[in-house]
């Protein structure tokens, strides 16, 4: 079947069109910097190209995006589509797209504030263009669901909870759904019997605990705020640091976020890049705030890993992915060097060689496994659609 994957951003749209038989992406792109200098970039069995767009919405976004796969002689092929989707409060699974569900996420509109309202409306105007064909939303959180209560509370008042529905929900679940699946065939274990922690370390990171296929805990919470240091975001800090700021400092909640989500991180130690390629080689040409940065990164992501494993009865393997997971050898050495408290022990070969060898091993044999898996969220999302469909 051929699923054409939607992912609305909070200025960007990106699209595969994926053939769930041989796994394939068979066009793919992006429009981003809607609103102010859009530009279209794409690939197709034809051609490919990136040329400026006059895109002010995410409606003419998508209409690019038509365009293109008319051009591409594929806009026919189309047999489904799939929307990646933030936000699905209270979805624990995907969901065919029905006017409720298009509802229901405007209607969260302020657990994601950027994205939801982009959700919406690519679901509106897919539905513009392909009529007659089921639409199924796929949701970062929905993997998440299975967390206990013991999980996914925060110990505020139980009110707030109940009335403002603030939890931890997790995310990137797609991703975490998608390599622990992989890690599940790559071990030869039957899923009922298989303990995994799962670190998706791109632009934002997070790390999941995976007990019998399902998801008992992650690192990301109420927002992709929590947890984990990422490139720009600073990961969980203590919340009366932000009543200090604002105290002595006057910093008002929009300078707040501002500041968690966009200045700190990688970023704000640094103060260099946001980029964990350009931490990494500033810190090996000395550079103290990288050195810092590279060091604060691996630590905490290490202590929460750490702190996943107690989640857990035992554990069969560490999976890394993401940008950072897949390529850096440097931050995946450092982690594991944190981690002998659970045994791990590093093959330095195949680490170098960001475990091409042995289907991504990179731990020595006889020591408890550490595995690079790349991700594919489109797949999955082209799955989870197909299996409606
Ligand atoms: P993602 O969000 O999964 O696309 O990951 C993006 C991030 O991966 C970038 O911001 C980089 O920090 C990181 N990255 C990509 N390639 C490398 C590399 N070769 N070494 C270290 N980090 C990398």
């Amino acid at each position: 079947m051929r699923v054409l994957v939607l992912n609305c951003g909070s200025s960007s749209v990106k699209f595969a069109v994926i053939d769930t038989d041989t796994q394939k992406a068979i066009s793919s792109g992006l429009v981003e910097n809607i609103g102010a200098n859009s530009y279209i970039k794409a690939k197709g069995p034809k051609n490919g190209f990136e040329k400026d767009l006059d895109a002010a919405t995410h409606a003419d976004a998508i209409f690019a995006v038509q365009q293109y796969l008319k051009e591409q002689d594929l806009i026919e092929s189309i047999e489904a589509v799939g929307h990646r989707v933030v936000h699905g409060g209270k979805f624990v699974k995907s969901e065919p797209i029905t006017s409720e569900v298009i509802d229901y996420i405007k209607s969260i509109t302020l657990f994601a504030p950027l994205h939801e309202p982009a959700h919406a409306i690519g679901m509106e105007e897919a539905k513009k263009y392909f009529p007659t064909l089921p639409q199924v939303a796929v949701f970062d959180t929905a993997f998440h669901q299975t967390m206990p209560v013991k999980a996914f509370l925060y110990a505020i008042p139980y009110e707030i909870y109940l009335n403002q529905s603030v939890r931890r929900y997790g995310f990137h679940g797609t991703s975490h759904r998608f390599v622990s699946g992989e890690a599940i065939r790559l071990l030869g274990q039957k899923p009922e019997d298989t303990y995994l922690i799962t670190a998706h370390l791109g632009n934002g990171c997070s790390a999941a605990a995976i007990s019998q296929g399902k998801c008992v805990d992650t690192t990301m919470g109420f927002t992709p705020l929590e947890g984990l240091v990422m490139g720009t975001r600073s990961g969980s800090i203590d919340p009366a640091i932000l009543f200090f700021l604002n105290k002595t400092l006057g910093y008002d909640i929009d300078r707040l976020d501002q500041l968690l989500n966009k200045e700190s991180g990688l970023l704000g130690l640094s103060g260099l890049s946001n980029d964990m390629r350009t931490v990494t080689q500033a810190a090996a040409e000395g550079h103290e705030r990288a050195k810092i940065a590279l060091e604060v990164f691996c630590y905490r992501l290490a202590r929460e890993i750490g702190g996943l494993a107690m989640a857990l009865p035992r554990l069969d393997a560490l999976v890394f992915t993401g940008g950072i997971g897949e390529n850096s050898a440097v931050v995946r050495e450092r982690v594991l060097n944190n981690l002998t408290i659970l045994g791990f022990q590093l093959d330095a070969k195949k680490n170098a060689q960001n475990g091409k060898e042995s289907s991504g091993l990179i731990s020595k044999d006889g020591t408890p496994k550490a595995i690079i898996i790349p991700t594919n969220e489109e797949l999955l999302i082209a799955m989870d659609t197909e299996a409606f469909v």
